[in-house]
């Protein structure tokens, strides 16, 4: 799915409400603020653990992307950052407590690819970050939630990044500072954020991909196919899906502008479950798996936007990715390195041509 993600407070939402299973005999004995900070912090460990699989998953598919000359690859470090002020207030602490960070962090870092270039300077999840090139990051005085200061701090690491090494000083669970220069590794770009959300859903929004909790939890113990949702993300962007509906434009006529709009939909959503299929397959994961994905998922989800469908039916998309598979197996058999023909579509214009349909 591709949609422009709202980010701030994502995490307000839902973080709190999310079911987890709490043991009954904890809250049969704890006092309610205790059993809500039993639930909290439940709901963070998991938020914590989806968390480290989408890095792990992603950072490897944009390294393997870029390496094989697929983007105008960009510096990663294979991590997550978080801020405090990102969470409700009432979540703070318990930030705190679930990735056990230093006392006084307030930017750190929430998760790591194991193979990433962080990982490999020692830098693990819940390391603090006191400064940014020399600079303290800035952080979100608010009482409500904002990514507005998490933003700035990732904005200033791409730009220092893009000049050279960029040097951190980090704090490390014990309060030990220590100075740390760090190199990017060479990948497509994209940024990941778990949400917090219940629903099984995935987003892109040209820059950032998103995965929800709930979706972490329906592809727990099966990374292929979460490999496969990532891999259908980071194909919206690499694809530059966003900013090409934009281009593709609205006319007056409010019905004929949604009958379009699904169809161009539709048309994106192919050619991502399409790429997708090669991501997979150049970063080692099996390229199959979002057959097995959509076997599970796809009769109980299959459901129709009412001004018309923006992805086709579940078996439709089946049946293109298994299409596509058999183009990439056969450009394989003639060229091992063989590269995606569809990344020629990222400057497509998306302008339809003739009348478009009414919407369904
Ligand atoms: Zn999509």
């Amino acid at each position: 799915m591709m949609r422009r993600i709202l980010v701030a407070g994502l995490l307000a939402t839902a973080v709190v409400a999310m079911p987890q299973a709490v043991s009954a005999q904890a809250s049969a004995q704890a006092s309610p603020r205790e059993t809500a900070a039993i639930r909290a912090q439940a709901s963070l460990t998991a938020l914590r653990k989806h968390e480290e699989r989408m890095i792990a998953i992603g950072d490897r598919m944009l390294r393997a992307a870029g390496a094989a000359g697929w983007c105008d690859a960009s510096q990663s470090l294979g991590w997550t950052l978080g801020e405090l002020g990102q969470y409700p207030k009432e979540l703070r602490q318990h930030v705190r407590t679930v990735w056990n960070l230093p006392d006084g962090a307030v930017l750190f870092v929430s998760a790591v690819a194991p193979d990433g270039a962080a990982a490999r300077a020692g830098i693990r999840a819940g390391t603090g970050i006191a400064l940014l090139d020399g600079m303290q990051p800035m952080r979100n005085h608010l009482q409500e939630p904002s990514r507005h200061a998490l933003a700035n701090s990732e904005r200033l690491i791409d730009e220092a990044l893009a000049r050279g090494p960029l040097s951190i000083e980090a704090i490390d669970s014990a309060g030990v500072r220590s100075t740390i220069a760090l190199t990017g590794e060479l990948a497509c770009a994209s940024r990941f954020e778990l949400s917090a959300e219940d629903e099984e859903q995935a987003y892109a929004d040209g820059s950032l991909v998103q995965v929800t909790a709930g979706m972490g939890r329906y592809t727990d113990g099966r990374d292929d196919e979460l490999a496969g949702v990532i891999a259908h993300e980071i194909a919206h962007n690499m694809l530059r899906h966003i900013p090409r509906s934009q281009e593709a434009g609205t006319p007056n006529d409010y019905r004929r502008y949604l009958g379009r709009y699904a169809r161009i939909s539709r048309k994106m959503e192919e050619e991502a479950d399409r790429l997708a299929v090669w991501l997979l397959a150049v970063a080692g994961y099996d390229p199959e798996a979002p057959l097995r994905f959509w076997q599970r998922f796809g009769p109980n989800n299959d459901s129709a936007h009412p001004f018309g469908r923006l992805h086709d039916p579940w078996r439709t998309r089946v049946a293109s990715i298994q299409d596509e598979l058999a183009i990439m197996r056969a450009a394989k058999a003639v060229d091992p390195d063989a590269r995606p023909a569809l990344l020629e579509q990222r400057n497509a214009d998306d302008t339809p041509v003739g009348p478009s349909p009414a919407p369904r």
